[in-house]
């Protein structure tokens, strides 16, 4: 299983890290040991002073695939889920000013926060998701699908071109402004579409 992450694809998002909005999609991979299931909780790692949220949408592939076409792409799909692409900041800036790889800083154990997955039969227009996340019960981020740079069919299509889906990958789409750092103590829970889907503790 290979977890795809799509870096800066909402517009405001990309204004708050000062980054250009890019013109394919930034498209960066987690091992399947970032997993951090629902009900387990994230462990502040000793690498890092600032380790920030980022809620995502998460498409679930359901059915393995390469050149995907664009009117097949959402056929692949067979859940949806909310995600937090954990990030360990401060390393992601050191990487990136050196132009290095930023693996470390986004691919490390639990840093691929995952709420239930819902099947899609459940979301009949899988480009018209909002989501919300919030820390200790305070609004944090809040973000809709159409709002994304490059849609999922898109993505799908872009990816595919260079790396097989196989079933059960995973593809966090990006987030929205908003992010922030998290702290020991910290509880962070969010929504799909109003759904009460996704609770991670840090300790
Ligand atoms: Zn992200």
């Amino acid at each position: 299983m290979k977890i795809f992450c799509v870096g800066r694809n909402y517009a405001d998002h990309a204004g708050e890290m000062k980054a250009d909005v890019p013109t394919e999609p930034v498209i960066f991979l987690k091992p399947d040991t970032a997993l951090l299931r629902r009900g387990d909780d994230f462990y502040y790692p000793d690498f890092s002073t600032d380790i920030h949220y980022e809620a995502e949408i998460v498409y679930r592939i359901g059915k393995e695939g390469k050149y995907i076409k664009p009117s097949f792409a959402l056929q692949h799909i067979d859940a949806i889920g909310l995600g937090i692409d954990f990030t360990a900041r401060d390393l992601q800036q050191q990487f990136k000013a050196k132009s290095l790889p930023w693996e470390l800083s986004k691919a490390f154990d639990r840093s691929a926060g995952i709420s239930e997955m819902l099947p899609v039969s459940q979301y009949p227009n899988l480009k018209d998701i909002h989501f919300e996340l919030f820390k200790n019960g305070q609004k944090a981020q809040a973000g809709w699908s159409g709002n994304m740079i490059f849609d999922i069919e898109t993505l799908i299509v872009f990816i595919s071109r260079y790396i097989t889906f196989k079933t059960g990958d995973l593809i966090y789409t990006g987030t929205p402004a908003g992010v922030g750092p998290v702290k020991v103590g910290d509880h962070l829970t969010g929504t799909l579409n109003g759904r009460s889907i996704l609770d991670v503790k840090i300790k």
